[in-house]
This record gives C-alpha cells, structure tokens and sequence, in this order.
C-alpha cells in the first residue's frame, strides 16, 4: 500500500515536473518576444519597420488617410502608447500632444523617443495666430540628415530595450543611413539639372527644409499646418508671383484637398503636379506597402517635371 502511494507521489511528481518543464518551454519565446513599437508618423513608421525587421512589432498611430496636423490620439491611443515597448514621435512641434500623454503614461519601462533630438531645426512659415513664439518647421524628415539623425535615434531605443540584439539594429540602421546617403546624391545630382529653381505648393509650408538643402525656392500658399487657410490676399499674390515668374507646374499636397492648387493652376494656366510629404499614406498605399523611399523617388520624378531638369 505503502509503495502504491509512493508510485503515485512519483508519478505526480514527475508530471509536475514535466508541467514545469513544458511552462517554461514556452516561457523561452516569451522573452524573445517581439519590441512592441508605437509611432506617430509615417517616416517614423518606415524607419522602426526597416531597424527592427523581424524583431520589432511596429504599428502606425495614424489611421490610414488622416492628415497629420490635425490628429489628436483617442484614449484607445494611449493605451496602445502605454502597453508598448517603445514609442516614438517626431518633436513637439508636429506632435504638440505628446507631452502629456507621456507624462501620463503609467507604464514606466516604456521607452519615449524624440526623434528630433539632435536634428538641426529651422523656422518656418507660420499662419495659426495660436503658434507658441519660437516654433520652428516640423518637416524635419524632409531634410536627409535629419532623417539620419531620427533613424539613429530610433535605434538607441531599440538596443537599449532589446540589447540581445544590439548588432542587428545597428546593421539595419547602417542600410538605412546608406540609402538615405544614395537618396540625397539622388537628389542633389537632379535638382542641380534644372532650368527652374522655384517650387510654388498649392498647399502648407512642408518643403522648407528640401528647398533650403537643394538651393531651392519655395511659396506655399499655407503655413507649416494646414490648419488655417490661405487669405485670399495670399492666393492673390501667389497667383501674380507665378505669372510674373512665368511658372508652369504647381504643386499639391497628398490627403488634403487639391482646392487651393486647383484655384492656383485655374488662374494661371499651370498644370498640377503632386509633391508628398511622407506625413502619412492613403489605406491604398498601406495595402501596396509603399516606402518612405518609392514616396520621395517619386516626387524627385515630379519635380523633374515641374522644374524642367534634364
Ligand atoms: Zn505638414
């Protein structure tokens, strides 16, 4: 009796066993899982996508098609933000929320990210009365160093959560920097080759930053948010500007209405051409899994069009 009662413990001492065995089987992918990465716009999503490959979950906070400016994240926003891993936004001044929802965030191993720390900032047009004095051009991904700088930025993060794999991120952000360094010579080479230097956007002052890199000159009909519209005292003397300097192409803005554009174009003759700013994606362009890189290639073909390169 006394030997079945020991065969029996035994045997569930073995089972026990095994069941601790098998929980901590799956206990080892656990701590393999996934960087659980939160970002705000689409440059931001393109680079942890491209620095974490297999080993980053990366989502995008701006649902498909949203104009960027005027997003503000729902309360379902800022539980995602605190269950994450990581979250990374580009600066306050395109994302004047993110302050306080991270000063609000109860999740204290969460990782914050700005990517614009250490970029080289420059002012921008300004047409909100309720701009705080001293803002300055939020496009900074639109400049290729300053996308080198976010793309290294983000990188820190994940190794400092995520040290394990320390040299893949390293890797991935390498192959980035590096296309970013062929995006640029891209660029200057073409945009040197050209018989027009003045782009004229039917849209808010996004292209600063390209414009000021590439010796360009650029009129927007709005200010760095598309938030206020133009005064018809502004369009007026856009209209006169593009007569005067015999301007063939306008430009317009993705996700926005084309209306400003169209008004521009149908008072001068000009022809419309698009020139993206990456803020975001149509859900269309999600579904093609479209690049950071395929969006500014072919605004390169735009502009080579409308300022006559060769
Ligand atoms: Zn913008």
């Amino acid at each position: 009796m006394r030997y079945r009662r020991l065969v029996v413990l035994l045997i569930l001492m073995i089972q026990i066993g095994s069941f601790a065995a098998c929980a901590k089987r799956v206990e080892e992918p656990a701590r393999m899982k996934k960087l659980k990465v939160i970002t705000t716009l689409f440059p931001l999503y393109d680079m942890a996508k491209r620095i974490g490959a297999g080993n980053a979950d990366v989502s995008l906070l701006l649902p498909p098609g949203v104009e960027a400016h005027s997003f503000e994240p729902k309360p379902s926003d800022i539980v995602k933000i605190n269950e994450a891993d990581v979250f990374v936004y580009t600066g306050k001044f395109m994302e004047p929320w993110a302050e306080e929802v991270i000063n609000g965030v109860a999740n204290k191993n969460l990782i914050v990210v700005d990517a614009s720390r250490g970029t080289k900032m420059i002012p921008g047009i300004f047409h909100d009365a309720d701009e705080p004095v001293g803002s300055l051009d939020p496009h900074i991904w639109l400049d290729f160093d300053n996308a080198k700088i976010m793309v290294k930025n983000i990188m820190r993060a994940f190794q400092l959560r995520d040290g394990t794999n320390k040299a893949f991120y390293e890797q991935k952000a390498k192959d980035y920097d590096n296309k970013l360094t062929e995006l640029d010579a891209l660029y200057r080479t073409t945009l040197a080759a050209c018989k027009d230097k003045e782009i004229v956007y039917g849209g808010h002052y996004a292209f600063g930053y390209m414009a000021k890199r590439y010796g360009l000159k650029y009129l927007a009909a709005q200010g760095v948010s598309p938030d206020a519209e133009p005064t018809a005292n502004d369009l007026v003397k856009l209209v006169e500007q593009i007569k005067k300097d015999k301007i063939r192409y306008v430009f317009y803005e993705e996700l926005t209405s084309p209306k400003i554009a169209e008004t521009i174009a149908g008072e001068t003759k000009a022809k419309l051409l698009l020139l993206n700013a990456a803020h975001n994606l149509s859900r269309d362009q999600f579904e093609q899994g479209l690049s950071f890189f395929d969006i500014l290639i072919k605004d390169l073909a735009n502009m080579r069009v409308g300022l006559e390169c060769k």
